[in-house]
Parts: C-alpha cells; structure tokens; sequence
C-alpha cells in the first residue's frame, strides 16, 4: 500500500509529539505517585510515633506533675483519628482503656507498664509500616526507571530511524528527478524516472515519464517525417533529366544526381565529402563548372553515345541571408538544340533551293527590258521593275537567311587573306550607289591615306559595310548624307558609317545585334532582323570588334575594328 509523503510527514511528526506527551505523562505519573506514598508515611506514621512520644514523656512527667494527664489526653485522642494499619486500633483501644483507669484512679501505678507496651506496640506497628512503605516506594522508583528507561531506548532508536530516512524520502526522489530534468535536457528523451513509491514523488516521476515519452515520440515523429522529406526529394533530383550537384558553402560535394553521375562519369558515393576542387584536379567538367563558365553559353558534353548540351545554372541555396550551399543544375537542352539544327538545316536547304530559280527570275525580268525581245510599254516596265525588286528583296532574304544557318551551324567558312580597306569601302558603296541615288543621298566616303592592309574576308567584310549602308539609306530621309570613314586608331582599323536618319532609343541599343531582333514601332516590313546579328557573326569570326552609337532623332553610327594583320 502506498503511503503519501504529507501522510508521512504527519505521521513523523505525530510520533515525535506522542514521545514528548508520553515522556511528560509517564514522569509526572511516577513523581505523583512517589510523592503520594512520602505524604502517607509522614500523615499515617510519623504522625502516629510523634503522638507516642508525646504520650510517653506525659507518663514520665506524670510523677511530678498531674496536670499533664490532659496533655496524654489530647495525644491520645490525635492517636485515636490516625490509625492506620493493622493490629493499630487494637494496640490503641488497649491504650485508652488502660488510661480510663489511671483517670479513676491516678494514685495507682501498677497498669503504667500496660500504658507503655501499649504505646510501644503503635510505635512498632508504625515504624514496621514506615519501613514497609519504604520500600514500596523504592520499588516504584526502580520501576519508574526501568519503565521510562526501556520507554527511551525504543523511542531513540525510532526516533533515530526517521531522523536517518526522513531526509533521504525527501531527498533521494527529489535527486532523481533533477537527474532526470538534466538528461532530457541535454535531449535524452529515453530517460525514465523509477521511484517505487506512490506518493506525490510517485506522482511527479510519472507525470515526468509521461512527458519525456511525449517528447521522445516528437523527435522519431520529427525524425521519421524529416527523413521521409529526404527521400522524397531525393527520388524527385534522380528522377530529374538535369544534371544537379549540391555543394556547402565551403565547396565540399553534398551529393550528386544519377545524371550528374553520367555526365562526370563519377560515382556518387565515391566523392561525396570531398572538397570539389580537389575533384576538379581529375574532372574536366568538374573544373569547368567550377570556373564560372559563362552561365548563357552552352555546354557541349558526350554522354548516352551522343553529343548532348546543357545549360548551366548556379543557384545559391540560402538560409536567412546567409548562403549555406550552392545547386549546380546542368540543365539538359539536347532536344531543344536537336530542334533548332533541324529549323537550320530545313532554313538552309530551302534557302539554297530559292537562290537559283530567284536569281532565273531577276534575269529573265532583265532579258524583258532588253530590246531586242520586244518593246514594253511603260505600264509593263513598270510592272518589271517591280518584279525585279521583289526579286532582289528576296535574293537579300534569301542570302541573309543562308548566311544565318551558316552562323549557327558555325560552318562560317572565312577566307581570312590581306584586304586593303579602301577595296572593301569602295566595293561595298559601289553596292549600295543605285539604291542611295533613288533616295537622293548622298555617301561621302573619307578613307586615311596609307592604310595598312587587314587580314580579312573581303567578301563577308564588304557584306557588313553593305548592310551597314542599307540600313542607313532605308532609316535616312531622302538628300540626306551618309558618311563612311575608314582610319587607323593605334594599331586598329576602324570603319564607320554614319548617317543622319531617325537614330535609335538607348533602351534598344544593347539587343541590336540580338538575332530577329527589329527596333519596335519601325514599320519595315521588309527586314529580317538578322542583318546585324549576321554582322556582328562575321566581324567577330575574324577578331574584330563590332559597334553602335545612336541618337534618338539625330542619326546612328555603325562601325567595326579590326587589327592590324
Ligand atoms: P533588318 O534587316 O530588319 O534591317 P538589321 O539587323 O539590319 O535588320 O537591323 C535591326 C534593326 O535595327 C532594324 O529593324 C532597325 O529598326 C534598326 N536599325 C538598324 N540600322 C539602323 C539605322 N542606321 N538607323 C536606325 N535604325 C536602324
């Protein structure tokens, strides 16, 4: 059965009350009872022989003096209220008679001697009683001290027992229990408390093994749900068709992907850990990540027995603003680039397959003009010009498109030679005249005296100051000027074409050179948008730099640099 700690408590100290009460109770019992006994041996004894004595010193006096027979009188009757013990009354009656008779007659002497024996005989009774009592009442002291000794041997050893165990019920669970609160604070959730006791410690210790049975379900619930989250995104990264690399903010490896697996020809587990610029050392594609390689610029890498391509992003994994870690994801764009070869491919052939009978067409329309197939009249002229610039329109489309497919197959094929800048320059006007002279511009060209040769393409060099001059004379208003300057700047060639048309907001000026890319609002139905991106191809195939400077309103210049060769 158990017992509560404040039953306890009151039980301990009940007890060391009742020890008190029975100590008081015991001592005062015994003192009354020894002073009883003291107070009847003086009153039923003492008195008794005092009165005896009295009596027998009245007898000796009695022979000189007769009045003190009065004196034995009163003793006598004090004797007679104070008998006491046994054979008393007897020994006293015996007295008083044998005085009756010395009262009649005083003269005789002869029952003095009954007188004293019978005196005697109290004194004796009383004085055996004395004695008697005596020792009855050393008895009771012997007893009373038997009594409260053994009383205080069990009552110390008790009262020894709660002094030893009532500290150590109180602090032995208490001690147990902070043990306790220690160990699930330091997150040891599996400590249990066992105190095989029912009391409020009994209670506390249960509450406590409730609660940490609580917490510990939290943890493996916490646990199991994280780990659960894990794998969850673990399958979603290997389900991926994107290469993904998870590094810590101090470069160490966290994990890798299967494709990321394919593509480093790595094993996951094998670099897991280690520091990725040491991997680096062995990997190409690892240092090549690693490098900050351009994140716009494809990534040409064998794997699956083809040649893929993949895109790469850097993603800074971050927790409150700190950056913990970093995401590489090659971002696969194989097919994508699949589609854009078959989009060149099929723009190319038809492209090439447009040219000849174009071209048939352009010369059939000019054969018409000749005279010698006829004489036209001016409507039917008309309508042949029209042809024929329909024509060269689409020569130009046509031109420009294979030109495009060349660029982004990268088969520009260069025939990189010495140019002398004043042919290209006069090459590319000369291309240009009969248009501008329809517009009534005018190309003013200022070429530096003794200009170094370049090495260049004469060719697709000529096309880039031919489309530089097109597209000023279509953005110039009509009589205007058009300047082409070709100089030398340190060890540089530089071209430039400059005209005074609409000019170009400086918002579009960085997306110029941008592949389909067409100023909006320009209601040219005719361009591409590939001239300058095609351009930009060309020059840059060959080293050079290309240009732009514009304003709104006042006029562009396009130009180009080369070096010295
Ligand atoms: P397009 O064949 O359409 O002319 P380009 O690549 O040659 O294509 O030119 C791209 C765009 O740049 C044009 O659509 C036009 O809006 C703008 N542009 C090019 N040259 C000039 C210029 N000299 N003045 C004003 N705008 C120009």
């Amino acid at each position: 059965m158990s017992i509560r700690l404040k039953t306890k408590l009151t039980v301990g100290l009940v007890f060391l009350f009742s020890v008190i009460v029975l100590f008081g109770v015991l001592g005062l019992f015994y003192i009354n009872r020894l002073s009883t006994e003291g107070r009847l041996v003086l009153q039923n004894n003492h008195e008794s022989l005092v009165y005896c004595n009295r009596m027998l010193q009245s007898l000796e006096d009695l022979q000189t003096d007769k009045n003190v027979l009065a004196a034995f009188w009163e003793n006598l009757q004090k004797q007679q209220k104070n008998i006491t013990e046994v054979g008393e009354k007897e020994a006293t009656d015996d007295l008083a008679r044998n005085f009756n008779e010395l009262l009649v007659n005083p003269a005789d002497t002869t029952n003095f001697s009954d007188i004293r024996r019978s005196i005697y005989k109290i004194q004796d009774l009383n004085e055996m009683a004395i004695v008697r009592k005596n020792a009855v009442a050393q008895k009771t002291a012997e007893s009373a001290k038997d009594v409260l000794t053994i009383l205080f041997t069990i009552l110390t050893l008790v009262s020894f027992t709660f002094i030893f165990n009532l500290p150590g019920i109180i602090s032995g669970p208490i001690s147990s229990l902070s043990e306790g609160i220690l160990a699930v604070a330091g997150k040891n959730y599996k400590k249990r408390i066992y105190l095989r006791q029912g009391d409020e410690f009994g209670d506390l210790a249960n509450a406590f093994n409730t609660m940490a049975e609580k917490l510990d379900e939290y943890e493996n619930s916490n646990l199991a749900k994280m780990q659960f989250e894990k794998s969850r995104i673990e399958t979603i990264i290997n389900q991926m068709k994107d290469g993904i690399i998870g590094l810590d903010e101090k470069k160490n490896i966290l994990f890798l992907n299967a494709v990321a697996e394919k593509l480093l020809g790595l094993k996951e587990s094998a670099i897991t850990g280690l520091y990725a610029p040491d991997v680096a050392v062995s990997n190409d594609l690892m240092r090549t990540l690693l490098q900050g390689y351009p994140e716009k610029k494809e990534l040409k890498i064998y794997a699956d027995n083809k040649e893929s391509y993949f895109n790469k992003d850097v993603l800074d994994v971050t927790n409150n603003e700190t950056i913990i870690g970093q995401v590489i994801v090659l971002r696969n764009i194989t097919p994508f680039h699949e589609l854009n070869e078959a989009k060149t491919n099929f723009i190319a052939t038809v492209s090439h397959e447009l040219k000849t009978p174009l071209s048939s067409i352009k010369m059939s329309a000019r054969l018409l003009t000749d005279l010698r197939v006829g004489a036209l009249n001016g409507e039917q002229q008309e309508l042949i010009r029209s042809i024929t610039d329909d024509a060269d329109r689409l020569l130009k489309i046509t031109g420009e498109l294979l030109n495009m497919s060349q660029v982004e197959t990268g088969n520009i094929q260069l025939k990189l030679q010495p140019a002398n800048p004043v042919t290209i320059v006069d090459q590319a006007v000369q291309a240009v005249l009969f248009q501008a002279q329809q517009k009534h511009i005018h190309i003013r060209t200022e070429i530096a005296g003794n200009l170094p040769f370049i090495q260049a393409d004469l060719e697709k060099t000529s096309w880039v100051l031919i489309n530089f001059l097109t597209n000023a004379i279509k953005y110039s208003p009509e009589a205007a000027d058009i300047e082409v300057t070709a100089f030398q700047k340190s060890n540089k060639v530089e071209f430039i074409v400059k005209d005074q048309g609409r000019g170009i907001d400086e918002k579009y000026l960085p997306r110029i050179f941008d592949r389909y890319f067409k100023v909006p609002g320009s209601h040219d139905r005719n361009g591409t948008g590939l001239g300058l991106s095609i351009s930009k191809e060309f020059i840059e195939a060959q080293g050079g730099r290309i240009w732009v400077t514009s304003q709104l309103g006042e006029g562009s210049s396009f130009g180009f640099t080369f070096n010295m060769g």
